[in-house]
This record gives C-alpha cells, sequence and structure tokens, in this order.
C-alpha cells in the first residue's frame, strides 16, 4: 500500500500527517482482497440462534433502498451455520436483529442504551475552483464557523481532468447534525450554499452546478448512527459488557474498543476477537 508524507510545515511544526493515496477505502479493498472468494455481499442479517453446538445467522437479501418504504423482512434467504459467530455489526443495528437465546442482561443493557452520535454530511459541486484562484486562494484545508454548516472542507486533490470541484460544505455531528436531518435533501443544499456564501461571497451561487449529495449517518440503516460516543458514565456502566462472550458469540467493532468512533478501535477490537476466537 503506497501512503505520501503530506507537507505538514504549515499545519503544526510538530504533527505528521500521512494520507492513503487512492482514498481510504484502499484499505478495506486491500484487506478483503485476500477473503474475495469468502466475503458475501447484499446478505442482511436478520436473526442470529445459538445452540449448545453452534451458531445459525439468517440473512434476507438486500432490497429497497433508504427512501423506499418496504417493510422489515421476514422470511430468511439464506442462513450460515458456523461453531462461532464474530459480529461486528453497530449495537444500533444489533437493537433491530433478533437473537436467541437471549443475550446476557449486561449485554442487552449495552445494545439498547449504548449512545451512537448523529453526524451529516451535505457536499456541493461547483464549475471552478474558485477557492483556489481568489487573491487568499487555497487548496485543500477547512472552515470552521458559527454557521449551521459549522464545518467547511475543500478537497486536497484536483481532479486532473476538470476545472471544478467537490467541497464538503457542512459536516456536522451531535445536536448540529440532528437539525440538518430533519431537512429534505433539496433544503440542506440550499441552506449549506448559503453559508458558503457567507464565506466565500457571490461567486458561490455563480459557480454552483447545481449538484449535491448528503449523507444523514442516522438515517444509514446499516449504521444508524455515525459511531458509538460514550455518553458520561458510560464507559464504566456499558463498555465492559460490549467486549463480553455469549457462548459461541463474540463481538468486534470500533463500539467494542476503547477508541471508539476511530478506525483504529476497529482494527484492534478485531485483534482481540481473533485472539479469543482462535484457541477455542
Ligand atoms: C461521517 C463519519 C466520519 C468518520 N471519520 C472518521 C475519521 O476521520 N477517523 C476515524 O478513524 N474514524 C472515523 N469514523 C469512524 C469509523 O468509520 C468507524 O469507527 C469504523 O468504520 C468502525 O468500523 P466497524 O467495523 O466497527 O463498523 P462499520 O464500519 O460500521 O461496519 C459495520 C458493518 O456492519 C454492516 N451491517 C450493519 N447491519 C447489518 C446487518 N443487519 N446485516 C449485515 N451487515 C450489517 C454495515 O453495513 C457495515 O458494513 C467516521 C465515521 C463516520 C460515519
Amino acid at each position: 500500500m503506497v501512503t505520501t508524507l503530506m507537507d505538514n510545515a504549515t499545519i503544526s511544526p510538530t504533527n505528521r500527517y500521512w494520507e492513503l493515496e487512492g482514498g481510504m477505502d484502499v484499505l478495506t479493498d486491500a484487506t478483503a482482497a485476500p477473503l474475495k472468494n469468502d466475503i458475501r455481499m447484499g446478505c442482511r442479517v436478520t436473526r442470529l440462534v445459538q445452540t449448545d453446538t453452534g451458531v445459525r445467522i439468517e440473512t434476507c437479501a438486500e432490497s429497497g433502498t433508504e427512501e423506499s418504504c418496504d417493510g422489515a423482512p421476514t422470511a430468511p434467504d439464506e442462513c450460515f451455520e458456523g461453531d462461532y459467530a464474530i459480529v461486528t455489526i453497530p449495537f444500533s443495528a444489533l437493537r433491530f436483529r433478533r437473537v436467541q437465546p437471549s443475550m446476557s442482561y449486561p449485554k442487552r443493557r449495552a445494545v439498547s442504551d449504548l449512545h451512537y452520535a448523529p453526524a451529516t454530511k451535505v457536499l456541493l459541486e461547483f464549475k471552478t475552483r474558485f477557492w483556489e484562484n481568489s487573491p487568499d486562494g487555497f487548496t485543500g484545508g477547512g472552515c470552521t464557523s458559527d454557521s449551521p454548516s459549522r464545518f467547511t472542507y475543500l478537497p486536497s486533490h484536483a481532479p486532473a481532468s476538470s476545472p471544478g470541484g467537490v467541497v464538503l460544505a457542512s459536516y456536522t455531528w451531535s445536536d448540529d447534525a440532528m437539525r440538518w436531518d430533519s431537512l429534505t435533501e433539496g433544503e440542506r443544499y440550499a441552506f449549506a450554499l448559503d453559508d458558503m456564501e457567507q464565506l466565500f461571497g457571490p461567486v458561490v451561487r455563480r459557480e454552483y452546478t447545481g449538484v449535491g449529495a448528503t449523507q444523514p449517518w442516522t438515517r444509514a440503516r446499516y449504521a444508524l448512527g455515525q459511531a458509538a460516543v460514550f455518553t458520561p458514565g458510560q464507559l464504566r456502566e456499558l463498555h465492559p459488557a460490549t467486549r463480553t462472550v455469549e457462548g459461541r458469540v463474540h463481538f468486534a467493532g470500533e463500539h467494542t474498543s476503547l477508541k471508539p468512533a476511530w478506525i483504529e478501535g476497529a482494527l484492534e477490537s478485531a485483534v482481540r476477537a481473533f485472539l479469543e476466537v482462535h484457541p477455542r
């Protein structure tokens, strides 16, 4: 995997920043490549049944979109059986899955009570990267403001074939994100454009292509929130139970680590779960 040392002289005298060339999915794609024949996509876990001798995972085929109004799937399309299972879906998603027999009380409480923070992004496309061309022009970086958009990030890479660019016009968390989640997609683009105009002036409207994209993670049906963000007391009261083994079922994922909401926490939890299951 190729990494590039970024020029950080102007960011901080002591910090060094590294970037995965090609984007973060380079990491997951490289990790998944040796397993490509074993990974099954499009199977949504609906139920986990455990006996004294093994674990059965019931799944349904993927259907619809986040906006379609299909009911929750009932009959399983495909079942997988094994000696053990490692459950890595967020607890926010596990809350809607049936687990039989019922898990221990501390685990059920962790599943039901663990706080998942909202996060929402609004991206806008522009015909030109006008922010690079102004007298104070710059490439990459971000703006923090008191506007509803709060955080705005400019692209650090220019598409070679185009003078245009896509700006992460608004990136919000927690209460700030929940307000964006209440808006329609069209309203999100309009308000994010207003806020960018406050930062950059009328050029923003002239250069906007009319195209945007937005993702509220509370509305993502496989995430149901951005990530686990422990509220006061939850680290002591809930965290220990996130990683305890339930018979033949082990648990991994950022929410089971002491670095929740970070990729590093997810990776650490994978190592822990491997070390638990391997000797069995
Ligand atoms: C907007 C945003 C910004 C972030 N920024 C950073 C950052 O800058 N740095 C950083 O380190 N971390 C960041 N994170 C956090 C990081 O993405 C997570 O910590 C990490 O991805 C967690 O990995 P995981 O494997 O535990 O869970 P996930 O990556 O959430 O994987 C869980 C998987 O379970 C699947 N799933 C859910 N339900 C089911 C089901 N019923 N059946 C089958 N599959 C199911 C999901 O589709 C998903 O693929 C960010 C997260 C978000 C949302």
